[in-house]
């Protein structure tokens, strides 16, 4: 070929390469392109553009309009274009056959049965024989519609408490007043981020983004975890504590701040009660004491205390998993305390970024109040099951016994504390529904099983507990199969219980999508600061928002001040009325000789919870389930990595295999949280039931275990 011919070709590839690229620009730009949100339970409450051809979602894009998340979505977002149209999603309702395995059912065969099952519990043991179980599998105002059904019905029984983080919400309520932090991208003004226990890296991406600005401008970056993470990969100084003594460290910084005069005094005088009495009861914290139990060297606390003193504004951004534990309520307090002696509250750089529950303006009764059993809504409702305790409370309740339950946006299997127990009381139940989008460990237990709608099947509104926005999800696919949406399933249910549609109205509005938004247009409407047209558009902050978290040094306490000293702590939850230091209830117990390894399971970043980890996209990321040892442990125990081992205590065991590598603190062995019992089992068949100090949480990181091989 000559020369002459060879560019030829190649000007006719290039051109047609601009043709294809140019065709595919115009098919991509005249499909439907909605704005939405992702409504799982995740910090980020990312928005997005999806992309939508011939009902199937093609391509998801990053929605400028939302400052927290301008870069787009993590790969569970991405995955949403596989999770829509899974082939493994329930399609139709499922009925369990005597060999154990599921046949399809009609709708009218599965209303029908749930109904006469309905009736039959409620005439012979009253409806709180009945237990509703939801959980937070897709947050959306539509979710009301669930327990205004079992009003209607005339009662059931529910849940109180949260597996995720109310301890630390009731420490921030008692101490500032209210639980809400600085806009995510406010961290840019910092000069010291400590990263507490939390890893953004990969369960909090787009604060990432921040952090790095902070970073670039100077500031210094300290994370606090047993473990080396992603994110402690870019910090300046990682400090790794003994597991659940995080109060005991803060604590010790607290004192050495004050012996040293780093505090903003002033800021303390004007606002603060109780300082006098917290100074005095912590004096005893000397670095020699902290460092023995925390097992980190004095220097190393030293330095900490320095920063934390002398480099302003500071953000101190906690995690979720260290008010897992039982102590978690005191512990926060504490890190509070870090927060207000250095007068690191209410300004620009300078805040405690925990939660931030600013958007939820739709909800009468906030978190965690919200979980609170003495605060029912209704009283034809029995607040009585402990979400921490499940399995135990499921099995001992009375008057009536539990005959039934019925599952919602959860996976409680896996997911709650003690999962031997929980399918024990599972099992002993009469009749079990379940609604869902794949056959999850809890879908499996069931009788029935509803499949559930996906979050591009019904509109819905959202708010965050990250960033300031409210966002507005529209129905964007047709539901696939003969999948119906909640709302609907409700409406249903309600007409075969014999119900007239003007009673049913009362609670739940009439089936189709027009009439969800119809309801939700109306709620927005007790806003002039929303509008429904322009929140189809692009998020919007939320009515009433504070851009700097108590800039006006209001704090909602009873005192009106920051309570260092809350009586109101010692009244509710019978704790000192001071941040303590609380040893772990496992190693109370004498349980550390038996097993001496702390169990800890975090979140990662391919799940949230027990979600998404089913999808090929995901999937493909994953070596599967596996035991993180550190060698030096492991190697004592004869343990080579990748052999296969047993984790065990008292309450269970689990078959895994062994990683080991020295990222892990001694002592410390580390399982995922998310693991399905069908993939190889969930960390919580090692876990107990029990509540957190305060909130009504679920101290499932109180885990003492032991590994051994399993040969
Ligand atoms: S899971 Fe979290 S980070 Fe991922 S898309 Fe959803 S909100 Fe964003």
């Amino acid at each position: 070929m000559n020369d002459n011919l060879k560019v030829q070709i190649k000007i006719k590839d290039t051109y047609r390469t601009y043709i294809l690229l140019f065709l595919s620009f115009l098919k991509k730009s005249l499909m439907p392109v909605y704005s939405t949100a992702c409504p799982r339970n995740c910090y980020s409450t990312c928005s997005f553009k999806v992309h939508v051809e011939n009902n199937r979602i093609v391509n998801i894009d990053p929605h400028p309009a939302n400052k927290s998340t301008p870069e787009g979505i993590c790969i569970k977002g991405l995955s949403y274009v596989e999770r829509a149209h899974s082939k493994d999603r329930i399609l139709f309702p499922l009925k369990k056959n005597q060999k154990g395995n599921f046949d399809k059912m009609s709708w009218n065969e599965a209303l029908d049965e749930i109904s006469s099952k309905l009736k039959y519990f409620k005439e012979e043991f009253g409806p709180k024989s009945i237990l509703f179980y939801a959980a937070s599998g897709m947050s959306g105002l539509t979710n009301e519609f669930s327990s205004k059904f079992w009003e209607l019905f005339g009662g059931a029984t529910s849940m109180y408490g949260n597996l995720c983080w109310p301890a630390g919400l009731e420490a921030e309520r008692l101490t500032l007043g209210d639980n809400k932090h600085n806009v995510p991208w406010d961290i840019e003004n910092a000069k010291l981020i400590i990263l507490w226990g939390k890893n953004p890296a990969e369960t909090n991406i787009q604060q990432m983004i921040f952090i790095e600005k902070a970073q670039a401008n100077g500031a210094k970056l300290v994370v606090i975890d047993p473990r080396r993470t992603p994110s402690s990969e870019r910090a300046d100084l990682l400090i790794q504590p003994k597991p659940g003594t995080d109060a005991a460290l803060a604590l010790g910084i607290a004192n050495h701040l004050i012996q040293n005069n780093w505090i903003d005094q002033d800021f303390i005088d004007q606002n603060v009660l109780g300082f006098e009495e917290f100074k005095l009861s912590i004096f005893s914290y000397s670095l020699k004491k902290i460092s023995l139990l925390t097992d980190i060297p004095e220097e190393l606390i030293e330095e900490l205390a320095y920063d934390i003193g002398n480099l302003k504004p500071m953000t101190l951004a906690p995690g979720y998993g260290m008010q897992r534990f039982t102590n978690g309520g005191q512990s926060t307090r504490s890190l509070l305390a870090l927060s207000i002696l250095s007068g690191n509250i209410g300004k620009p750089g300078a805040c405690f970024h925990y939660a931030n529950l600013q958007s939820y303006v739709f909800d009468n009764v906030k978190e965690p109040m919200s979980y609170y059993p003495e605060i029912a809504s209704n009283p034809i409702f029995r607040r009585s099951i402990s979400m921490a305790k499940l399995g135990k409370d499921m099995l001992s309740a009375k008057d009536p016994e539990l005959k039934m339950i019925w599952v919602e946006r959860g996976n409680p299997v896996t997911q709650n504390p003690d999962t031997n127990t929980i399918l024990k009381a599972f099992r002993k139940l009469e009749f079990r529904v379940v609604i869902d989008q794949f056959m999850t460990d809890t879908a499996k237990e069931a009788d029935i099983i509803l499949p559930a709608k996906n979050m591009f099947e019904q509109t819905d509104i959202i708010g965050s507990y990250w960033n300031p926005y409210v966002q507005l999800k529209p129905k964007v696919l047709d539901t696939a199969g003969e999948v119906k949406t909640e709302p609907e399933i409700y409406y249903l249910l309600a007409q075969q219980l014999g119900h007239s549609k003007e009673e049913i109205n009362k609670y739940i509005p009439d089936p189709g999508n027009e009439k969800i938004e119809d309801y939700l247009k109306a709620r927005v409407k007790e806003f002039p600061e929303l509008d429904w047209e322009k929140l189809k558009e692009k998020p919007d902050i939320a009515p009433g928002h504070q851009e700097i978290a108590f800039e006006d040094l209001k704090f909602n306490t009873p005192s009106g001040k920051i309570e260092l000293y809350s009586i109101k702590a010692k009244e509710k939850w019978n704790v000192s009325p001071l941040p303590t230091y609380e040893p772990l209830v496992d190693e109370e117990l004498s349980l550390k000789k038996k097993y001496p390894l702390q169990l800890l399971s975090p979140n990662t970043k391919n799940r949230i919870h027990s979600q998404f980890g089913n999808l090929n996209a995901i999937k493909q990321f994953s070596n599967g389930p596996e035991a993180i040892i550190n060698a030096s442990d492991a190697i004592k125990r004869g343990i080579n990595d990748g052999d296969k081992i047993r984790l065990f205590n008292d309450r269970g065991e689990l078959i895994t295999k062994a990683k080991l590598n020295f990222s892990i603190k001694k002592g410390c062995v580390v399982y995922y949280n998310g693991w399905w019992l069908q993939e190889g089992g969930t960390p919580n068949l090692l876990s107990e039931g029990r509540e957190t100090d305060m909130g009504y949480g679920s101290a499932f990181h109180d885990c003492l275990v032991e590994v051994e091989k399993n040969e």
